[in-house]
């Protein structure tokens, strides 16, 4: 009997570590559960994400949302629907494993397309919402979903409206095409525009879209950019992690913002040979903009006195934008981070030029995302254009 019961603890043991091991790369434990009866909680479609769901009975469910691996910083994604054979009221309470926090507050869709910001309660670092359910899906995610097609629908677009060309860069390591959009001036030198790369920062994508439309709009003043210098826009850097609803790795379980100094993932590895052969054949990469999330509105930029060109460019450009937008603080924060594997630091170690991190706040009005990312394009053009000597302040 009781070697019995010692078996029985070894082969327990042995599958939990197995399922422990599982859960580290993303693994959902039990996040079909809620999938059953008159209420469901439903994690089907891609970029969702809940790694757990418990059924309390009476309308209440308890879903627990759990990182792609550690270590990693807390930015728990979730995006599920709830449907109901019948109109009620449905009480939904969010947990982070790990003990961490909540880093944005519930959107709320029927549609997918229109969002806003959910009623909710904070209880330590629980989330707790109401949901009025029927037989009418809703959505609820931490941000807007934008998944891997709404990039390949944007790209079908602005082809229409514009001379880009859209192109497969590469692939991801699960396979999944990385785009690339061109335009090609009479130039031979770019600027390159990067997305995506933290799959749930959504309101850098929602700048990014805006700030591009900006620069491929149909005026004589965006024509001329356009003659003077080529675009490379690489919008979503890591299609797995979107897809997977990672909180911030590709699927290796990386974070692509650390990785452009040793290139061991296929997603920077290629933008990084794309670059390499762009300047082999005499091509020059003159700046970058890399979009991207966090808690308030931020420029991350490069030194004044690091050893690139131009110095003084981006300092000039982002004192532009503060001039033409009166109501808004311009914040920059300039930063030397070597060996870190940043976007930014690289583009400025390898090609001697300035580049940005462009963050918006997690939680920044969505129109004012967009005032600020079309008057960002359009003073970084003028800046580019206007001829001034960027080497003197
Ligand atoms: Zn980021």
């Amino acid at each position: 009997m009781k070697k019995q019961l010692l078996i029985c603890t070894w082969l327990f043991s042995i599958v939990l570590l197995v399922s422990c091991a599982e859960t580290t790369i993303n693994e959902s434990n039990n996040a079909q559960a809620c999938n059953a009866g008159a209420v469901r909680l439903i994690a089907d479609f891609e970029a969702s994400r809940m790694d757990e769901c418990i059924n309390q009975g009476n309308n209440t469910f308890v879903i627990t949302i759990k990182p792609e691996n550690t270590p990693i910083n807390s930015s728990p994604w979730y995006a599920f629907k709830i449907v109901a054979d019948q109109p009620t009221q449905v009480k939904v309470t969010i947990q982070i494993s790990g003990n961490r926090f909540n880093r944005y507050l519930p959107k709320i869709s029927h549609d997918m397309t229109t969002w806003r910001t959910h009623t909710h309660r904070v209880r330590g670092k629980r989330l707790e919402f109401n949901v009025d359910a029927s037989s009418k899906v809703i959505y609820i995610a931490a941000q807007e979903v934008i998944d891997n097609q709404y990039y390949v629908d944007w790209a079908k677009k602005l082809q229409l409206s514009s001379a880009v060309k859209q192109s497969v860069l590469g692939q991801s390591l699960q396979g999944r095409p990385i785009y690339k959009i061109e335009s090609h001036g009479n130039s031979k030198e770019w600027v390159v525009i990067l997305g995506r790369l933290h799959p749930p920062e959504i309101t850098g994508a929602l700048a990014l879209f805006p700030f591009v439309e900006t620069l491929l709009a149909n005026n004589s003043y965006a024509d001329s950019f356009r003659q003077k210098y080529n675009l490379l826009i690489i919008p979503n850097l890591n299609p797995d992690g979107v897809a997977m609803g990672n909180w911030r790795h590709n699927a290796n379980g990386v974070d692509l913002n650390r990785d452009w100094i040793t290139f061991k993932q296929p997603e920077t590895q290629q933008v990084h040979q794309y670059l390499q052969d762009l300047v082999a054949e005499g091509q020059k990469i003159k700046f970058a903009v890399d979009f991207h999330s966090t808690q308030q509105d931020v420029f991350y930029t490069m030194p004044v006195n690091y050893e690139v060109e131009d110095r003084y460019f981006v300092k000039h450009w982002l004192g532009s934008l503060d001039k033409t937008m009166p109501n808004f603080e311009v914040v920059q924060k300039p930063g030397n981070r070597p060996n870190n594997g940043v976007s930014k630091q690289y583009f400025s170690d390898n090609y001697q030029v300035h580049a940005i991190t462009y963050e918006m706040g997690d939680e920044t009005n969505r129109d004012t995302i967009k005032i600020i990312a079309n008057n960002a394009a359009v003073t970084l053009m003028q800046t580019m254009m206007s001829g001034a000597d960027h080497n003197k302040e």
